[in-house]
C-alpha cells in the first residue's frame, strides 16, 4: 500500500531516501511527516481446549484457510492482555496464558506475530469476525506454511512431538 496523502497536514506526499530507504514522506518543512511503514504486531493463540487445539476461520479469509486465534492489539493493552481478550471475542472462552511460543515475521502482511500458548475453558461462543472453528486432537495438529504455522511447528517441537 502507498500512502498518497500526508496524513499530518493532508498535502501529496513523496517518495525519498531517508535512512537507507525508499520512504514516503511529506516534503513540507514546516510538517517533516514520514511514513515508516513499520510492522504492526499481531498476537496469536494456539488455543488447548480439553484433548483437542483449536483452529479457527476468519470471515476475510479463503474458506479452506484454518488458523491460530489472532488479532491486532489496542492502544494501552499489553501483548498478553490483548491475546485474552481476543480469544473471549472470537471463541468465548476464558483462558489462561501458558508460554510465549515466539515472534514470527509475516512480511507479506507487514507484520509481527507474537504467538502464545493458551489453556481455555468454557463453552465455545463463535464471535462475530469468524465463520467457523474446528477442534483437531492435539496429537494430530500439523503445522502449515507461514508465520503461524511455524509457531505451530515450534511448539509441537518444544513438546517433543515432532523431530
Ligand atoms: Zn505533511
Amino acid at each position: 500500500m502507498e500512502l498518497q496523502y500526508c496524513p499530518k497536514c493532508g498535502g501529496p506526499l513523496e517518495t525519498r531516501e531517508i535512512g537507507g530507504r525508499e520512504r514516503r514522506a511529506c516534503p513540507a518543512a514546516a510538517c517533516g511527516y514520514v511514513f515508516w511503514l513499520n510492522p504492526a504486531p499481531v498476537v496469536a493463540g494456539l488455543v488447548e481446549h480439553g484433548p483437542d487445539v483449536i483452529l479457527i476461520q476468519n470471515l476475510e479469509w479463503p474458506a479452506d484457510w484454518w488458523g491460530l486465534v489472532t488479532g491486532f492489539l489496542e492502544s494501552g493493552e499489553t501483548p498478553e492482555e490483548g491475546m485474552l481478550r481476543e480469544l473471549e471475542e472470537e471463541l468465548g472462552l476464558k483462558g489462561e496464558i501458558k508460554s510465549l511460543i515466539g515472534a514470527y515475521s509475516f512480511f507479506r502482511a507487514n507484520q509481527v506475530i507474537i504467538a502464545y500458548h493458551l489453556v481455555a475453558q468454557g463453552e465455545i461462543v463463535v464471535g462475530e469476525e469468524l465463520r467457523a472453528y474446528k477442534r483437531v486432537p492435539t496429537e494430530r495438529l500439523k503445522p502449515w506454511p507461514g508465520a503461524t504455522g511455524q509457531a505451530v511447528a515450534d511448539w509441537l517441537a518444544a513438546r517433543g512431538e515432532r523431530p
